[in-house]
């Protein structure tokens, strides 16, 4: 098992979605409104590639929600994208963003390719076609897109210098996740693991769980994984098991993360890393550890190995990491499940900061962005568990019904234009 399409995952958002409605006794209007995308928007993408020949890639963007303010959501690059899997990452974005409470909706687009095989110059056509292909609906007050799996900062400077070149000025927020150069903020790289470490730190405090005695399983190793891992051996939390796509290593004793990540600067992946046991990934999200962080891809923890779990909190680094049926099994099992769309948007409210910071023209130190983060990151959790607590529901249904409640009062204040 091992990516997005053993499940449908706009269908796994709606079955949260309809939950969460269902409990909060939710206008059927809006209901109907929420339960489809605003836009679809699906682009052909031709590339004269380096041989000569014109290769021609598929991509979407597609906004679930345009009433809260502009759309927000990364951009992926993966062979994997499919129509269903942006529909529901552009959902989970709207929840997300009205979880921590930012003037956001959700977006997300995406392309079918596998960057590794293009060359540099191949990559940069590609995204620059792309964004003039979407240009039309996004923008610093329509769709501000960023990062996510297979695209980085370099990616978004094209994005940013195609769309600035379209409408003839310089116009660093229409992108987030930029090199500070470009209008960058400061923090943003770090924001989700930090945003993860947060948490953490919060749900262990709130179930009982000693952090100074406690074994992480971190599953990816990438930018959510590898940073997460840091701020958590920094804080003196034992690391015992980290995974990425080639393979996962075990050390019983907490692995040295600082030297892992020199390792894997050096050899990309963490197997091999001297002194740790290599173990099976997937078998390794059943170790006995205390928490559990898939950082990865959607769709692992399932009906088929949620019951062998031994973790008592899981944080989910990822987007969609577990499906509904595990869900339920969890819940049965007592294990508390800090969904994706509080767990991991510590990216998206500096992604905010960024985009505000471009239109004031005016930059915050590291220290400010990261203690106004670490205040949204507590607010929003806190929220979250009582919501939870409240309706005696799961946080993940906890979380839903939060934000599924803030973006009706939104449409109701509007009311359907006709
Ligand atoms: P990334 O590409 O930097 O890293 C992904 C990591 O997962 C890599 O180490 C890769 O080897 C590993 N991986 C891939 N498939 C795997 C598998 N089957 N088993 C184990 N490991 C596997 O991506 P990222 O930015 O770290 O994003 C990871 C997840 O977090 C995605 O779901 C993404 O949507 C989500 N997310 C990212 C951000 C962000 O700011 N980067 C913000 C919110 C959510």
């Amino acid at each position: 098992m091992s990516h997005a399409n053993v499940k449908d995952p706009w269908q796994e958002m709606l079955k949260r979605f309809n939950e969460a409605a269902r409990r909060l006794n939710l206008d059927e209007g809006v209901w109907k409104i929420l339960s489809e995308p605003d836009l679809e928007l699906k682009v052909s993408i031709p590339v004269v590639m380096d041989n000569g020949k014109v290769e021609v890639f598929t991509g979407y963007r597609v906004q679930h929600s345009r009433a809260m303010g502009p759309c927000k959501g990364g951009i992926r690059y993966d062979i994997n994208v499919n129509i269903a899997e942006v529909k529901a990452l552009a959902a989970w974005m709207t929840w997300k963003c009205s979880v921590v409470n930012l003037p956001f909706g959700g977006a997300k687009g995406g392309i079918i390719v596998d960057p590794t095989r293009l060359s540099m110059r191949e990559l940069e056509l590609l995204t620059r076609r792309y964004t003039a292909a979407i240009a039309a609906i996004i923008g610093p007050d329509r769709d501000v897109p960023a990062p996510d799996v297979g695209t980085n900062d370099k990616v978004m400077a094209w994005v940013m210098d195609t769309y600035s070149m379209h409408v003839g000025q310089s116009c660093p927020a229409v992108v987030t996740g930029k090199p500070l150069l470009l209008g960058g903020s400061r923090g943003r790289t770090d924001a989700t693991g930090r945003g993860v470490f947060d948490v953490l730190q919060h749900a262990a405090h709130r179930f009982n769980v000693d952090l100074r005695k406690a074994r992480v399983v971190v599953q990816g190793f990438g930018n959510v994984g590898a940073t997460s891992a840091r701020y958590f051996h920094d804080a003196g939390i034992k690391v015992v098991g980290i995974s990425d796509v080639r393979g996962a290593i075990y050390h019983p004793d907490g692995l040295d993360i600082t030297k892992l990540r020199e390792w894997v600067a050096k050899n990309k992946f963490v197997v091999g890393f001297p002194g740790a046991q290599p173990v099976d990934p997937m078998e390794m999200l059943t170790l006995p550890c205390d928490v559990l962080v898939p950082a990865a891809v959607e769709n692992q923890i399932t009906e088929e190995n949620a019951a062998q779990i031994k973790a008592k909190l899981i944080i989910e680094g990822a987007n969609g990491p577990t499906t509904d049926e595990a869900d339920k099994i969890l819940e049965k099992m007592g294990v508390q499940v800090v969904p994706d769309i509080l767990a991991n948007a510590g990216g998206v409210t500096v992604s905010y900061f960024e985009w505000v910071q471009d239109r004031m023209g005016f930059f915050w130190p590291e220290a400010e962005v990261n203690q106004r983060l670490d205040e949204i990151m507590h607010r929003s959790f806190q929220e979250v568990a009582d919501m939870a607590q409240k309706h005696q529901t799961s946080l993940r249904i906890g979380a839903y019904m939060l934000s599924v409640e803030r973006v009706a009062q939104v449409y109701k204040l509007r009311g359907v234009y006709a």
